[in-house]
């Protein structure tokens, strides 16, 4: 099966009215939606999506922000698509993302960056089920999905 990855449309993407202009551009690039939810993350799950920052500086702050206001949290697909959705979103803060990226062109704050992405295999193994059930993933297949994920070789 094709990588898949999750996704969190941050508080302030939400508040910003950024979810279409962001969501746009995975749909663009070809990532096939398995999942979405709009809802606000308790601050429990909030502490277990972040376990591994626990005991660092931010870590409070963070666990506040992400659960403080509703998010857009989804489950998007593709080869690679880990890889390919953290180089489209960016270095971690606006002010230093480069532009093009996600966080470059839509923020410049440094404790609020809009979106979450998972940043390896073993990260969304364990992020995906933070937020769905196994048959909240969807399988299906895009109508256009040759020409998205034809070979070249
Ligand atoms: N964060 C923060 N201050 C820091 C580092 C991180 O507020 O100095 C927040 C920020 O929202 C970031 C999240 O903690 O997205 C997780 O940090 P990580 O280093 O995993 O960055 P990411 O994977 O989101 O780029
Ligand atoms: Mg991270």
């Amino acid at each position: 099966m094709a990588d898949r990855t999750l996704i969190i449309i941050k508080p302030d993407g939400v508040q910003r009215h950024m979810m279409g202009a962001i969501i746009s551009r995975f749909e663009n690039k070809g990532f096939k939606l398995v999942a979405a939810k709009f809802m606000q993350i308790s601050e429990s799950t909030a502490r277990k999506h972040y376990a591994v920052h626990e005991g660092k500086p931010f870590f409070e702050g963070v666990v506040k922000y992400l659960a403080s206001c509703p998010v857009m949290v989804m489950v998007w697909q593709a080869d690679g698509v880990i890889e390919m959705s953290r180089k489209m979103m960016g270095a971690t803060f606006g002010f230093d993302a480069e532009p093009g990226t996600i966080r470059g062109d839509f923020g410049c704050s440094k404790g609020y960056n809009l979106i979450h992405g998972s940043d390896s295999v073993e990260s969304a193994e364990y992020e995906i089920p933070l937020y769905f059930s196994q048959d909240e993933l969807v399988d299906y297949t895009l109508a256009d999905e040759d020409w998205l994920y034809g070979r070249n070789d």
